[in-house]
């Protein structure tokens, strides 16, 4: 069994060399000490910007560190090979947290959805279909209760969770601006994913004049993915009683001192909502998510990029590569194929 260990706590730009390789024997059965468990073989790994802060030690997180000498875990789809568990049969296809290796024996398995539609492709259940997918949904529809008209700005517009909120904005006939890194990324946001203006944040000399040519009677709704100084500049050029979706702050994971926002004020002057949300806290309703989101993507009416790598040795490499911006979409690594 071929495992991705965490060396040691992460100050920092992350490295790979903060990761290592290890090979173990097991056996294909879960152990007879371990009831109501499941033994599975990970087919897809997926990297996410949170598993960045679970490499720190634990400072008032809402999630446990990693150990170091212990596998990384993360989101995967995964095929049961072996249970104890009286929910789940060999060979049931499942999503949920795993390790970062061949197989993972998972003790609680109740945290884990059974995948039952398999007309998709299976990777989609970390992305559009997974914690990413809901992560747009229910920070989208629940937390920024948008209307018809409204505008909409999104950062890490491109990204797992970014390209579907843009594309929730449009379906709910808002006017979305979405900002990303690169050329290539804001040609996808213009002609793939159907916003109506995206920028690179990288080559604008003052993010809040740029905010002000897209918005000119300012901004409704901010779906936050990045912090720092994005953050600060859309403060700016909130409307009157807008919402933030404070879903995540990616440019503050590798500081050791966080920047500080200087124009939090703005919440009073334009009496701002911004709320912060966990994605696990909405998966009661996962069920709900899918019948909306499934027949929109069989309909063709949303689409998904996906940034895959090969083998579980490129794994660390690819989960750096998000705070780069390497990744080009859903970044997730093959581990096995079904
Ligand atoms: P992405 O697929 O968007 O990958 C991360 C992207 O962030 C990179 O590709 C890069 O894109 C951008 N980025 C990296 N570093 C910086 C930086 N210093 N400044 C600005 N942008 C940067 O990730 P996800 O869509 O999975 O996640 C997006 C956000 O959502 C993250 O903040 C994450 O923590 C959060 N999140 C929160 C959840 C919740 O429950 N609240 C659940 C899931 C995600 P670019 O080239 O455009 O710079």
């Amino acid at each position: 069994n071929k495992q991705i260990l965490l060396k040691d706590y992460v100050i920092g730009f992350p490295k790979e060399s903060d990761m290592f390789l290890k090979k173990t024997t097991i056996k294909l059965k879960v152990p007879e000490d371990s009831p109501n468990s499941i033994l599975v073989k990970n087919i897809y790994l997926s990297c996410d910007p949170y598993m960045r802060n679970l490499m720190s030690k634990s400072e008032g997180s809402y999630i446990d560190s990693y150990t170091p000498g212990s596998p990384i875990t993360g989101y995967g789809v995964a095929k049961v090979v072996h249970s104890t568990h009286p929910n789940f049969n060999k060979g049931d296809l499942v999503w949920g947290i795993t390790g970062w290796e061949e197989y993972s024996l998972i003790k609680s398995p109740e945290t884990f959805f059974k995948i039952q539609h398999t007309d998709v492709p299976l990777s989609y259940y970390i992305g559009i279909l997974g914690m990413p997918g809901a992560t747009a949904y229910f920070g989208f529809y629940e937390v920024c209760s948008p209307k018809k008209g409204e505008t909409v700005f999104v950062s890490a517009a491109s990204g797992a969770v970014g390209q579907i909120v843009g594309q929730f904005a449009k379906l709910s006939g808002c006017y979305v601006v979405g900002s990303a890194g690169s050329k290539e990324k804001v040609d996808l946001l213009k002609n793939k994913f159907g916003f109506d203006e995206a920028f690179n944040y990288k080559e604008e000399p003052d993010l809040n004049v740029a905010l002000k040519m897209y918005f000119r009677d300012g901004i409704d709704i901010y779906f936050e993915n990045v912090g720092g100084k994005m953050l600060d500049a859309v403060l700016l050029n909130m409307k009157i009683r807008g919402r933030i979706a404070a879903c995540g702050m990616i440019s503050q994971y590798n500081l050791e001192q966080p920047e500080g926002v200087h124009n939090l004020f703005c919440l009073t002057t334009k009496r701002i909502r911004m709320e912060g949300f966990a994605v696990f806290d909405y998966y009661h309703n996962y069920s709900k998510f899918l019948e909306v989101v499934l027949p929109k993507i069989k309909e063709g009416k949303i689409t998904y990029i996906e940034d895959i790598t090969e083998g579980l040795e490129s794994a660390p490499a690819a989960l750096i590569g998000l705070f780069s911006g390497r990744n080009v979409g859903k970044q997730l690594v093959v581990v096995a194929h079904e």
